[in-house]
């Protein structure tokens, strides 16, 4: 009897948009995605236990990704889950609004372009980062009513 087994299989989870960024490798600013990327230890193919865990943010438009550190991955959980929820019609848009304000209170988590600073002249950051945050939402919540209407078409 012989036993297979590996080391090499990797599994990707992926939590949801958290905040815009400008890509380094590809110029575009996006609303990034959180990730967990687990690495296994299979047996006979089957993935049994993981034994190395990386937190990611990647870029939606190349998937550039950047390693980040196991607390900021905490940290911005509750962001992609705030605005999982939203994108769900689970919370309403002032309730966001709430937990995003509270969430990013007194921490710089965006960074944002100089084009768009008359725009939002006249609001605080917060409030700029939440303003740029929603439109990507509101895109990101059209798109989920057009596939849940084209599902329900089928
Ligand atoms: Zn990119």
């Amino acid at each position: 009897m012989f036993i297979i087994f590996g080391f090499n299989k990797q599994t990707l989870t992926k939590h949801g948009p958290v905040f815009r960024n400008r890509c380094d490798r590809c110029n575009n600013e996006e609303l990034w995605l959180l990730f967990t990327r687990r690495t296994w230890f299979t047996l006979f193919f089957i993935p049994v236990i993981p034994y190395a865990t990386q937190y990611l943010l990647v870029c939606p438009i190349c998937s550039y990704g950047l390693v980040i550190t196991r607390e900021k991955f905490e940290e911005l959980k509750k962001v992609a889950d705030c605005n999982m929820d939203l994108i769900n019609n689970r919370i309403d848009e002032n309730e966001h609004k709430n937990r995003i304000i509270e969430l990013t209170k007194g921490r710089n988590t965006n960074r944002y372009n100089d084009n768009d600073s008359y725009k939002y002249s006249g609001k605080t950051e917060t409030q700029i980062n939440y303003l740029r945050q929603m439109e990507e939402i509101q895109r990101a919540r059209e798109e989920a009513a057009r596939a849940e209407k084209n599902n329900s078409d089928v």
